[in-house]
């Protein structure tokens, strides 16, 4: 049919990608499902491995296709990319995380609610205005929002990241550097940006306990990260010995399975019950 087949064809380059079409086709059912708000986000909580203290949580959208059943963000966020979807995503997810915060204080918890930006929102000049007008609807200071993105997103725009990212932190919002060791580092860049915290990759993390190299590396980059003023946090720690090792060496936060995987709200509010919160 030659005319359901036209806007691909304006668009497109079938040879070039055959999966074109089901690839819009699943970005036209990402924004049908943004605008009904019928994605999730789950939360996977922020541990002081020295105190066993839950300090924050990392919001992540679940997406539940009504007929291909779960689809993984990796799947669609790099699309959402590339089509420039993610800045609706973006919003909607700021928006939904910051009035779970909302409620999570009002029901006594004082967690930090971490992000993940992608590089197109570092184009969005009116994201700033809208945290502000988000961060105001409910009621949350700025420095209980943190932002996460990647080191790959900063070097891939690094003077449009600079730029927006300070105007964000101006605004008292907290800067993470996600993935961090896996992307083109580099320090020129890094130093211009308020960061608060580098993430540790999880390729580094997962093997912690039984990888002497892992562990040097996780090591070096804790105290590189302390000697530039940023705390720490290392992710996808999946067994006891590696959160002991990241206690002693002074790490200052750890996320991965072995604490809590993402979690849908009410079995993360379970979750802060069986555990001390605190701020
Ligand atoms: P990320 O930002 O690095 O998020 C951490 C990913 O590691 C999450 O996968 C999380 O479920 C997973 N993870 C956590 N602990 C462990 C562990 O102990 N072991 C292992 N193997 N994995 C662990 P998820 O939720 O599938 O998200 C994948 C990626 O998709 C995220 O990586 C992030 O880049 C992107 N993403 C997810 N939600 C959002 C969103 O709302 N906005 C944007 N822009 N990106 C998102
Ligand atoms: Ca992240
Ligand atoms: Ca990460
Ligand atoms: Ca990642």
């Amino acid at each position: 049919n030659a005319r359901a087949a036209e806007p691909y064809v304006r668009l497109y380059d079938h040879a070039a990608d055959p999966h074109r079409p089901e690839r819009l086709s699943l970005m036209g059912d990402l924004k049908i499902a943004i605008e009904q708000d019928a994605l999730e986000l789950a939360y996977q909580p922020k541990l002081e491995p020295r105190t066993g203290r839950v300090v924050g949580a990392e919001a992540l959208v679940r997406w539940t296709h009504p007929r291909r059943g779960f689809v993984p963000p990796d799947s669609f966020i790099p699309l959402a990319e590339e089509t420039g979807a993610i800045r609706h995503l973006t919003r909607w997810g700021l928006r939904r995380a910051l009035r779970q915060s909302a409620a999570w204080a009002a029901a006594g918890h004082d967690l930090r609610m971490s992000v993940n930006l992608s590089v197109r929102d570092l184009g969005d000049a009116s994201l700033p205005d809208r945290i502000d007008a988000l961060l105001a609807e409910t009621g949350l200071k700025a420095d209980r929002l943190m932002l996460e993105i990647t080191e790959s997103a900063i070097m891939g725009e690094p003077e449009a990241a600079i730029v927006l990212l300070r105007r964000l932190a101006d605004r008292g919002v907290e800067l993470s550097i996600d993935d961090f060791g896996v992307g083109q580092s580099s320090f020129a860049y890094l130093r211009r940006l308020p960061v608060r915290e580098i993430k540790i990759d999880r390729s580094f993390v997962k093997a912690l306990d039984e990888t002497a190299q892992d562990q040097a590396i996780v090591h070096s980059i804790i105290k590189l990260g302390h000697s530039l003023g940023y705390k720490v946090t290392a992710e996808g720690v999946e067994n006891g010995a590696s959160l002991n090792l990241l206690a002693e060496m002074g790490c200052d936060l750890a996320q991965g399975y072995y604490i809590a995987r993402p979690l849908m709200p009410g079995a993360f509010a379970d979750f802060l019950a069986s555990h001390a919160a605190g701020g």
